[in-house]
């Protein structure tokens, strides 16, 4: 089968590969019909994900239909059409019974990191009951493509924000991620969220799609939070780029005793100026996302309350994926999302 291969450092190539077998009970085999490319994608490429093994198959969103299980598998079965998590883990240990599945005891971010991943033909995939959620029917795979990685995210994000209805949110960052963290913000009802991004195609992207938020670029973010918010600032800040001007906006725009979530990963440690920011009582919140809600987003998109289709700007079959990869690492074309077509 072909699959999209780690080669070496900076180098990721289109190889054959044979398709993959149970190597446990509790695995299955998928047949993709439809993957994404991930800006962790990149960093594995980069050298900056030391945990990436060499030879791997990359690739950790995507869907599609279940080809085999093993025999302790009995939530899904063969022919079933499904979404694959990004995240491994055994649902047994003591995280994964809190819902701390992030850090399971035998799990994490193995798919196309540490074990071969889905821009491929076929995965295997490890506690398949865990890592395999079914698609309704009337979902297409479109609409399911982020439910295991960004979406799961942006659920996530949202969820341990702690939003209520009175609530000014800030969202730093509308990349994919940031998006997926503003749809399920708006599920959340707040009664304003401003959404601070520095590329001008994102901050079009947004106000085309969601007329209802207030987007800003980050000279005028903290004026505007300012002045839209009652109480000095915001009361959550979802932080969701990632660079040292983000982090440092989002505990200056919270007000005191505000809850500022991290979802972002940084590439070099950030700095917390404690005696600059004494007395404003902040609760900070930091990822990586605990990816278990994955049935209930697969409801709300049933339901027509999550839509992160207008996210997928190009289409690519898997033999063209080298394109794919070049326009998305170079934001070509005004990119957001690329889905590659088995
Ligand atoms: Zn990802
Ligand atoms: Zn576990």
């Amino acid at each position: 089968m072909l699959a999209y291969t780690y080669k070496d450092y900076g180098i990721f190539e289109l190889t054959e590969k044979p398709k993959p077998k149970l190597l446990n009970p509790k695995d299955a085999i998928v047949k993709i019909t439809m993957s994404s490319i991930c800006t962790s994608d990149l960093h594995i490429k980069h050298g900056s994900v030391p945990k990436a093994v060499l030879g791997i198959t990359v690739g950790h969103e995507m869907v599609g239909v279940v080809e085999e299980v093993g025999a302790e598998v009995k939530t899904v079965k063969k022919c079933d059409r499904v979404t694959v998590n990004v995240e491994t883990f055994c649902g047994e240990c003591f995280f994964c019974k809190n819902g701390f599945v992030n850090n399971c005891k035998s799990g994490g971010w193995a798919l196309g990191c540490r074990i071969d991943g889905g821009q491929a033909e076929y995965v295997r995939v490890p506690y398949a009951e865990q890592g395999l959620n079914k698609i309704p029917d009337n979902v297409s795979d479109e609409q399911a493509l982020f439910v295991g990685d960004i979406l799961a995210t942006g659920f996530w994000a949202a969820k341990i924000s702690e939003i209520k209805k009175n609530d000014t949110v800030l969202i730093i960052g509308a990349g994919s991620t940031g998006i997926c963290t503003l749809l399920c913000t708006m599920l959340k009802n707040p009664k304003k969220i401003i959404v601070c991004e520095k590329d001008e195609t994102r901050r079009n992207f947004v106000k085309k799609h969601y007329p209802n938020v207030i987007v800003v670029d980050p000279e005028t973010c903290l004026e505007t939070v300012n002045k839209e918010s009652e109480n000095g600032g915001a009361d959550v800040v979802i932080e969701v780029a990632g660079s040292e001007n983000s982090f440092k906006m989002a505990w200056q725009a919270a007000r005191a005793n505000a809850i500022v979530t991290i979802v972002a990963l940084y590439d070099k440690p950030m700095i917390l100026p404690l005696p600059d920011m004494y007395g404003k009582n902040l609760t900070f919140k930091t990822g990586g996302v605990d990816g278990c809600d994955c049935d209930e987003i697969l409801s709300l998109i049933e339901q027509g309350k999550i839509d992160t289709t207008p996210l997928i700007t190009h289409k690519f079959p898997l033999k063209d994926i080298e394109k794919a990869y070049e326009i998305f690492e170079n934001k070509r074309e005004n990119v957001i999302k690329i889905a590659i077509v088995n």
